[in-house]
């Protein structure tokens, strides 16, 4: 009697469709950089790739990271909304996706449930690599159920590619619309597309991987017993608007503030200070000043 065997298993899993989804649209957005040979750069092209730079850059540290993944101030729902944009136009996923890796990365820091830890598995894997592997795309333990009450954000991060896809409709607008009002800038879709997107998003992806990757491996670390392998690097602070104190973040995760000496610059705090004057934020959670000075 002929035995009845179910089907192999063909075809790829959910999470490896999402891998190489990423990996794909991610090497598209490095190679579109290239088209640069043809468009040039014109000194209003160079601004916008900075304005959103920095804007990208913001949105992450001071959304995505300190507020959204550590809830260390508290701001209206309004303003909310405003840093989760800011975050996702960093191209770098959804703001509860983004969180919650963050969180299992704190919670499992160089060990191997950690997704992006050089320690455990190597530099290309923690700066870039683990986001093109399905691991990061299986539904996570750690739930952001404290993000995913607000419809607006679960929104946006469902519908995350489309701040993406507006984005490139957008900065080529923001091109044609530029040469047609001001035509001796010299400008073009393609260039504001090239300078504003292309190689805004990528100089900012690479600064934002480098918390992952070179703040684990090179930099000094004040507190050894923080129980990882982080550290405190000045240049990727200086690239990721004071990320890179990593070190003293992996110690007191839930503060607002990452760069603990006078010396150790934190444009994001200052930021978010300026902010509290105003209202927009407060209770921004800081460390007191003996856990500031102690040096464990
Ligand atoms: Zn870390
Ligand atoms: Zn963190």
């Amino acid at each position: 009697m002929e035995t009845l065997t179910l089907p192999a298993q063909t075809g790829l899993s959910r999470e490896q469709k999402t891998a190489i989804t990423y990996a794909t649209i991610m090497i598209l957005i490095h190679l579109g950089i290239l088209l640069v040979i043809s468009t040039g750069v014109t000194p209003v092209a160079f601004l916008i790739a900075f304005i959103f730079y920095v804007v990208r850059g913001l949105g992450i540290s001071m959304g995505y990271h300190r507020y959204f993944s550590h809830k260390s101030f508290k701001t209206s729902r309004f303003f909310q909304f405003i840093l989760a944009l800011m975050g996702s136009a960093a191209n770098q996923g959804g703001v509860l996706w983004w969180s919650s890796t963050h969180r299992g990365h704190h919670k499992h820091s160089d060990q191997e449930e950690d997704l992006h830890s050089p320690i455990v598995h190597n530099f290309y894997h923690a700066h870039l690599g683990w986001m093109w592997s399905q691991d990061a795309y299986k539904k996570s333990k750690i739930r952001c159920n404290d993000l995913g009450k607000f419809p607006e954000l679960k929104a946006l991060n469902k519908y995350y590619a489309f701040v993406i896809l507006f984005q490139i409709v957008a900065f080529y607008g923001l091109g044609v619309l530029l040469n047609s009002l001001y035509p001796e800038l010299g400008t073009s879709g393609l260039q504001i597309l090239v300078w504003g997107f292309f190689i805004s998003t990528v100089f900012m992806w690479h600064s934002t991987f480098m918390v992952n990757s070179v703040c684990h491996i090179w930099g000094y670390q004040r507190y050894k017993n923080s129980g990882d392998f982080s550290r405190n690097n000045p240049f990727v602070s200086l690239l990721t608007f004071g990320e890179g104190w990593h070190n003293n973040h992996h110690k007191y995760g839930w503060s607002a503030r990452n760069g603990f000496k006078w010396w150790e610059f934190d444009i994001s705090f200052y930021l978010l200070k300026l902010l509290s004057v105003f209202g927009i934020v407060w209770d921004l959670k800081v460390p007191t000043k003996e856990q500031l000075t102690a040096t464990h």
